[in-house]
């Protein structure tokens, strides 16, 4: 079995040079997600140099983790948005997200994109009938926008209470999808990877900003990078939390044109995906971030659960974070003068980040979008309940970092060591090579604890991930950390 996205498994991708030399251009796009290269799409045709900068690979992040479902069948979402506003606001997120399903079908058709763009019936159900309610609840909202059915039953074997089905969806390749807009836009746009921004400072007119020791001076920026860590100042913290789920890919005789996500509070989604062999993906075991312990534990419960329940064949398992806002839309749109922030998707980042390369290319053009003023990131989101629960959970993670530094379990390949007063993470690795980095996340200070699936040391309180050398693979933390010397 193999510790990594089925998407990141066996793809051909064209490499892109780093930023070797300091740079002048009007836009620049930071992050290579589906967020970044869907803006670099909408924006290839303005008579502007455009530049994007992506950390480490293209789509190797968030979206090449997900599940690659294109949806506006979102669990129970629309009925949350409309609790928190109202029926018209749930509605216009409704529509936002059949437009962007239609974009992304329009895209992959123009272009003749070969990203295994499937058409599926798409469910959300309830496990518990106390939950039925929300299924209901659902229905009522929905039925005049949508063709929508209530079912008794999934096609598909998992106990099922109560489900809704609508049969416009899509599910696609989302690592094929984004390296294909990375080859329609990199002959007008600039593409760097392995180019870290760790910096960003306003300059009269222009942003500077700091990438690989090098300076790109640019007129507009835009944060496509999932977890900006550059928005401290505006409290982004403060306005959005993380989810962590974990997910597992087996093979199954047949795949079915279906997709399914319940609205039960313990996460079930499922999706099957068709390639050399046949899959079902089965996402699971979500939560805020936590420890070491749990992940391996979380980790062996999604194989046992596929395994149980579907199939014994299982052969891929990883897992993916998403940012999550308080009511349950993103924030997109213009942050601040020319700077432009679209992230906060809830876990729906397909439909979400292609509508934000639209909205964004539409702000940048000075035309109208009529999502502009829903998804604006300056609206007032603060649900101080929530976010005093979140920093105080956020808070105990850090204490709980610092206290049990040196009392995780560890098999014999890794441990914690204290020299001088410092901890040092060390890994041994198969040709007993030993990997030592500074236990201490760059972001707050948070110890870190070692992830045996990713092989990766985690922070338990805001989720950044470095490999065992220290390099940076996940923000918000800005840099690598230290090495021993
Ligand atoms: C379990 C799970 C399943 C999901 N399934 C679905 C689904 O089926 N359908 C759906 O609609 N959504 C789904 N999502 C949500 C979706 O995966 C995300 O919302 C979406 O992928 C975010 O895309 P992005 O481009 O904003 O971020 P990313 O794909 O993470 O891209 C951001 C990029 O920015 C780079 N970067 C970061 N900081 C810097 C920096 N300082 N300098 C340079 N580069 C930087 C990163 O390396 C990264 O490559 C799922 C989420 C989870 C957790």
């Amino acid at each position: 079995m193999k510790d990594k996205s089925i998407w990141l498994d066996g793809i051909n991708r064209k490499k892109f040079s780093k930023l070797s030399n300091d740079i002048m251009c009007d836009i620049v796009i930071i992050g290579g997600g589906i967020t970044g290269l869907s803006c670099a799409y909408f924006l290839k045709d303005l008579k502007k140099k455009i530049v994007l900068v992506e950390r480490n690979k293209l789509c190797t992040g968030t979206t090449a983790k997900s599940t690659g479902k294109l949806t506006y069948l979102q669990d129970d979402k629309i009925s949350k948005i409309e609790n928190i506003y109202n029926k018209d606001k749930a509605l216009l997120y409704l529509n936002s997200q059949k437009d962007a399903i239609s974009l992304a079908k329009k895209i992959i058709i123009e272009n003749d994109i070969k990203c295994n763009l499937d058409s599926v019936n798409s469910y959300i159900f309830c496990t518990s009938h106390q939950n039925k309610n929300k299924i209901l609840k659902n229905y009522n909202l929905l039925k005049d926008s949508c063709n929508i059915k209530k079912k008794k039953n999934l096609p598909i074997q998992t106990k099922c209470c109560n489900s809704l089905e609508v049969n416009d969806t899509f599910v696609f390749h989302p690592v094929k999808f984004v390296l294909n807009l990375s080859e329609i836009v990199k002959d007008k746009i600039d593409i760097y990877e392995n180019t870290n921004i760790s910096s960003i400072k306003k300059d009269n007119d222009f942003y500077l900003l700091k990438a690989n020791n090098k300076i790109i001076k640019t007129k507009q920026v835009i944060l496509a990078c999932h977890y900006p860590f550059f928005l401290l100042p505006y409290l982004f913290p403060f306005k959005t939390s993380l989810e962590k789920s974990f997910l597992a890919a087996g093979v199954v005789e047949k795949t079915k044109p279906i997709s399914a996500i319940n609205v039960d509070k313990s996460v079930i989604s499922l999706r099957y995906h068709k390639d050399k062999k046949n899959f079902l993906l089965y996402v699971g075991e979500t939560n805020s971030l936590d420890n070491n312990v749990n992940n391996i534990k979380k980790r062996d419960k999604i194989i046992w659960n596929i395994r149980k329940n579907f199939t014994p064949l299982v052969e891929y398992c990883w897992s993916n974070y998403d940012i999550l806002t308080w009511d349950y839309m993103p924030l997109i749109g213009e942050i601040d003068n020319n700077m432009y922030l679209a992230t906060g998707y809830n876990t729906w980042g397909m439909t979400n980040g292609i509508l934000a390369g639209k909205i964004i290319s539409d702000l940048i053009d000075n035309k109208k979008n009529k999502y502009s003023e829903l998804f604006d990131p300056k609206r007032n989101i603060n649900n101080i309940p929530k976010i005093i629960n979140f920093n105080i959970q956020n808070s105990f993670s850090f204490i709980n970092t610092k206290i049990n530094k040196n009392k995780t379990f560890y098999y014999d390949n890794v441990k914690i060591v204290k020299e001088n007063g410092v901890y040092y993470g060390v890994y041994i690795d198969e040709d007993k090579k030993e990997h030592k980095v500074l236990n201490l996340c760059p972001h707050m200070k948070c110890s870190l604890s070692f992830n045996y699936q990713t092989k990766t040391w985690d922070c338990p309180c805001h989720g950044s991930s470095f490999d065992v050398d220290g390099n940076l693979l996940y923000g918000p933390a800005s840099h690598d950390i230290k090495v021993s010397k």
